[in-house]
């Protein structure tokens, strides 16, 4: 059984630093224009030679409605008819990397993110899908794991059907909070029922997995009315549970400056939102995975993190660390073997640039092998709390301590504040540090300066 979280303000208020999510290391802020189409090549040809599964991500950029503490590469419009120009050279960017690929390699994972994926018609989203069948080895036995991202006010049963029948067995909803004064300070008016019937929609049709996502630190939320909606969240019992902080970075995110700053919640509002939050989704049942996600015991996240399996990869936690991650559409990003690549992130950029029949692969990175050593330290500790050195020792054959020695300093006194526990054999991520863990991996991130981090959110 693991360990609780233990909650320690002392401790969150000491360590609550600004960061990565480490859904990669090196993270996106690293990658360069060093890297382009040819690496991509290069990688898929790898791929194909070693018959790797594959874990597909789709992006579909447009969304109807802009909510004011967006942070994602969207694009806000009415008008349903953009999204034409958008799937001709998609489908033209499946067809090309179809070319590369093995015909045989097994699409375990796939995922529609955005945006709005439902932004698009249930034609579009059939012929989306139909091309995808085309020319990758999507499974029919509806054995993969194929989710897709839900915005309740842009889906109904009809829509849910459709999905179901297009393969599609896990839904991503995002809710965020259901109080109407936080709802209209941050544009995104979505009621309890249109969430609810989405939910009773994926649970008639057997969708697998249901996760919700909700954001804490929002306008106008205090401890009292975030309560009321992790209540009523509990009440619809989803499988998964994302609970994230809202940053908030107006210089950075432009529709952030719509937010009115004195509306936002303290510090210590935040944290007791956030201790409340633990303490409803323990009571319910909910086991902390780690770094803002919550599951049912029975759920996959959770069993895998038992069994010592789960991992992370741009998709957040997943059971499908072992498959390359191909990313299809603007500002998409793969990560094939030792190399990381991002598709432009601009929509223009994008078309044009498929339109002349080339892949829009603007940036990336290749690990090298002090990236690949302290990408498996990361992962070990963000999925798994504990790194026990002798496997990395005997992987990267370093000795942990001496590879480490500028670090060392650092973890021992994240141990004396009871953060971890360390000596020669291990480094285990105590109770009360496990929200803490992104701090933890921090210390190993070569890559990280005061410069740098200030891109990041805080911790927590
Ligand atoms: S938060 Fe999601 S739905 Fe809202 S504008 Fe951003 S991408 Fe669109």
């Amino acid at each position: 059984m693991l360990d609780t979280i233990c909650w320690d303000s002392n401790l969150i208020r000491r360590y609550d630093l600004a960061g990565p999510r480490y859904t990669s290391y090196p993270t996106a802020a690293q990658f360069g224009s060093q890297v382009g189409t040819f690496d991509l090549l290069h990688a898929l040809r790898d791929s194909r030679k070693a018959l790797r599964p594959l874990s597909l991500y789709v992006h579909i950029p447009f969304c109807a409605n802009i909510c004011y503490y967006c942070a994602c590469n969207k694009v806000i419009t009415k008008d349903r008819g953009r999204a034409h120009a958008y799937l001709q050279r998609l489908e033209q960017e499946i067809q090309l990397i179809g070319c590369h690929l093995d015909p045989t390699q097994r699409v375990e994972q796939l995922h529609f993110g955005g945006g709005t994926p439902t932004f698009l018609s249930h034609d579009e989203l059939r012929q989306l899908m139909a091309k995808l069948r085309q020319h990758l080895n999507l499974l029919d036995d509806d054995s993969g794991d194929y989710g897709i991202e839900i915005d309740p006010r842009e889906a109904d049963w009809s829509t849910m059907g459709l999905l179901r029948e297009l393969g599609f067995n896990r839904v991503s909803i995002g809710l965020q909070d259901l109080d109407p004064a936080v709802q209209r300070a941050v544009n995104r008016l979505q009621s309890l029922e249109e969430t609810r019937a989405v939910v009773e929609a994926a649970r008639t049709l057997q969708f697998r997995s249901i996760n919700i996502d909700l954001i804490y630190g929002l306008p106008k939320q205090t401890p009292e009315n975030f309560a009321r909606t992790v209540q009523e969240v509990i009440h619809l019992q989803p499988d998964r549970l994302s609970v994230f902080n809202y940053a908030h970075l107006p210089e950075r995110f432009m529709p952030q400056r719509r937010i009115n700053s004195q509306d936002l919640p303290t510090p210590e509002q935040k944290l007791a939102m956030l201790q409340g939050t633990i303490e409803q989704l323990t009571a319910a049942g909910y086991r902390y995975v780690g770094m803002d996600h919550f599951a049912l015991p029975d759920e996959e996240l959770a069993i895998a993190q038992e069994e010592a399996t789960l991992q992370r990869n741009f998709q957040g936690y997943t059971t499908h660390g072992h498959c390359d991650l191909i990313g299809l559409g603007v500002s998409a990003i793969s990560q094939i073997g030792d190399l990381y690549c991002q598709n432009s992130s601009d929509l223009n950029h994008y078309q044009n640039t498929l339109a002349d029949g080339q892949l829009a692969t603007s940036r990336g990175l290749i690990c090298n092998a002090d990236d690949r050593l302290r990408r498996a330290v990361i992962q070990q500790l963000i999925c798994h709390f504990h790194l026990p050195f002798a496997e990395i020792e005997q992987t990267f054959n370093i000795d942990f301590r001496g590879y480490f020695a500028p670090q060392w300093p650092q973890l021992q006194a994240m141990a004396a504040d009871g953060l971890i526990e360390l000596d020669d054999t291990h480094i285990r991520v105590l109770p009360a540090g496990r929200l803490l863990v992104r701090s933890v991996c921090m210390v190993f991130d070569a890559y990280l300066d005061q410069h740098n981090r200030q891109r990041f959110s805080r911790v927590i």
